[in-house]
């Protein structure tokens, strides 16, 4: 087997336990199991730790315990390895599809995220998004993100750019945040504004951010009829501040439950054709997000050996590899899902949540237009969508614009 890298970190998918151990200690435990890692995930990370040979026993009889231990839920990991925090629904800005306010927004309570965080970290949790309303308003959140870097849990936070200057930024920095993402979604006032506040903001932080040369500045931005065709501006926006990645991300429904601003067929085709040729020629890594899986499934299908888009990691996470901690401390299966419910440990809700097992067992019965579609295996579309327009959690988006072109193939 070849070692990537100096460390690793090994989780136990069956019981979701975690072990960091190095390369050396790699090898020895590869052989101790035989020379096979018997459906062990292996994942590299930062390790702190060395081990002796009385620890690579323990990894040893773990590894054969959790064999026979908790099943997989049905196409999904064991334990999920990302979760959304909602620190808070305040947010001074005014984007046209939101619900948060200054005025009436909440909190989540600290000692509940903590508590939360650390039953994920001893369990195998390995990223935590950060988000809002607007995460700078949280009134703990240098102590959130430290947290996280104590216990070896990756914290990404998500910012609209308000409040953030440069000392801001170094503490958010010191305090060891692993990825900012900018939300922005048109590389001009005008544009951005059809869909999003507060674009000198997000520029702003996108200039310091540039300036500290962070390593990782992710640039998410939704696309909307008003602004998919500025995609290429976008990018170079992107590359002008040095961006590491940009995101293509789907719109989602608004809060009072509408989705009016999903490009249209012909749209998604010069997007994804842009997207294409952007990944060949620019530095910025160009993604798409899972939950945009229409989209991810139609570019898929220009790799010579067949669609990529596939396995549990094809689109929608909730209840797959990922799950959310709201605002009041309930966990839900994304936060665009909002069906709350209250467990004490996240084992408890990713095993016994009767959402998340109607969710993984959605596939089962399709309605149209995805059951007839031939992408149909290679997209798992957005759950929330139906549910907020139709009222029904079932596999169905009829605001997927790909329908058009696979109609015309079939
Ligand atoms: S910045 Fe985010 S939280 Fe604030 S209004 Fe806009 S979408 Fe809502
Ligand atoms: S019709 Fe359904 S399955 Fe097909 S690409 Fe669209 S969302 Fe995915
Ligand atoms: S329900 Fe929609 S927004 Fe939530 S994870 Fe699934 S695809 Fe993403």
């Amino acid at each position: 087997m070849k070692i990537r890298s100096e460390y690793h970190k090994i989780l136990f998918s069956a019981n979701g336990r975690v072990m960091e151990i190095n390369s050396r200690d790699y090898n020895r435990l590869y052989e101790a199991l035989g020379g096979a890692d018997n459906g062990i995930r292996r994942e590299i990370r930062t390790l702190k730790t060395d081990i002796d040979e009385q620890m690579v026993r323990k990894i040893k009889n773990a590894a054969e315990e959790s064999m026979t231990l908790l099943p997989n839920p049905r196409d999904s990991l064991r334990f999920p390895l990302h979760m959304n925090f909602e620190l808070t629904s305040k947010c001074p800005l005014r984007c046209p599809q939101c619900y948060c306010s200054l005025e009436n927004g909440k909190e989540l309570d600290f000692e509940r995220a903590r508590e939360v965080l650390r039953d994920g970290a001893e369990n195998g949790l390995w990223e935590v998004n950060l988000s809002g309303g607007e995460t700078m308003l949280y009134p703990r959140l240098y102590n959130l993100i430290e947290e996280c870097s104590k216990l070896g849990v990756s914290s990404n936070i998500a910012i609209s750019g308000y409040g953030v200057d440069k000392t801001v930024l170094n503490r958010l920095i010191e305090a060891g945040t692993n990825a900012i993402f900018i939300s922005l979604n048109g590389s001009t006032e005008e544009i951005n504004s059809h869909t999003r506040d507060g674009y000198s903001y997000a520029l702003n932080a996108l200039a310091l951010l540039c300036k500290a040369d962070f390593p990782k500045t992710t640039v998410n931005f939704v696309a909307h009829n008003t602004n998919c065709d500025d995609f290429p501006n976008m990018v170079s926006l992107c590359e002008e501040y040095g961006v590491s990645r940009l995101v293509v991300m789907a719109a989602k429904p608004t809060s009072k439950y509408e989705l009016n601003t999903v490009p249209s067929a012909e749209q998604t085709a010069r997007l994804a054709e842009n997207i294409q040729k952007a990944r060949s020629r620019v530095k910025v890594s160009i993604g798409v997000e899972n939950c945009y899986s229409p989209l991810r499934a139609y570019l898929g299908k220009s790799f010579l050996r067949g669609n990529n888009n596939s396995g549990i990691w094809r689109g929608c996470s909730a209840g797959r590899y990922m799950m959310s901690l709201d605002v009041d401390g309930n966990f839900t299966p994304c936060r665009h899902l909002l069906f709350v419910e209250r467990f004490k440990t996240i084992g408890e809700y990713w095993h016994h949540s009767e959402v998340l097992n109607k969710i993984r067992n959605i596939e089962d019965s399709p309605g149209q237009p995805c059951g007839g579609c031939e992408l149909g295996r290679y997209c798992l579309s957005c759950l929330a969508v139906n549910y907020k327009i139709e009222g029904k959690l079932e596999k169905r988006n009829k605001h997927c614009p790909v329908a058009e072109f696979t109609r015309a193939a079939g």
